[in-house]
């Protein structure tokens, strides 16, 4: 589960959250020019990127506000939370981030996760993929996210 810190709320729980899709989809100029093709493309075409993803969330049942994210897709580290509007943060002047983060063990199978080798040995073997993510994460992060906690 993630510990997601949403921009008014502060860290929260995943479960306070929905997932907003892909982040940067404008909304098309003029709609009328757009052939049948290009319209079903803005609609329902979206990446699938295996590393990081813009998306977009909502505080739900918090805050009730939009605001984007950066995401690892394979590791779900969260590098950056920023404001509906804002352009993607650039994480190449932070490339230590991603190298640092390439570092972990691949996530395909928990029991691979040192951490998550430390829970299943304590009896709960059905935590998911992403739970050593949040038992690393400091509930006093901020963005972005370094990776010196993980
Ligand atoms: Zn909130």
């Amino acid at each position: 589960m993630l510990l997601i810190s949403c921009p008014n709320c502060g860290p929260r729980d995943e479960t306070e959250f929905h997932y907003g899709g892909q982040a940067h989809i404008a909304y098309p100029e003029s709609p009328n020019d757009l052939t049948d093709r290009q319209w079903a493309e803005y609609l329902f075409y979206r990446e699938n990127t295996k590393g990081t993803f813009a998306e977009r969330w909502v505080h739900s049942t918090g805050c009730r506000q939009w605001f984007n994210m950066l995401r690892d897709t394979v590791s779900y580290d969260i590098h950056s939370i920023y404001a509906m509007g804002q352009p993607r943060p650039d994480l190449s002047a932070s490339a230590a981030v991603g190298t640092g983060s390439s570092q972990k063990t691949e996530p395909d199978q928990p029991g691979e996760f040192s951490q998550a080798g430390d829970y299943g040995q304590a009896g709960e073997p059905g935590l998911a993929p992403g739970a050593p993510t949040t038992g690393a994460a400091s509930p006093t992060a901020t963005t972005p996210i370094s990776s010196e906690g993980v």
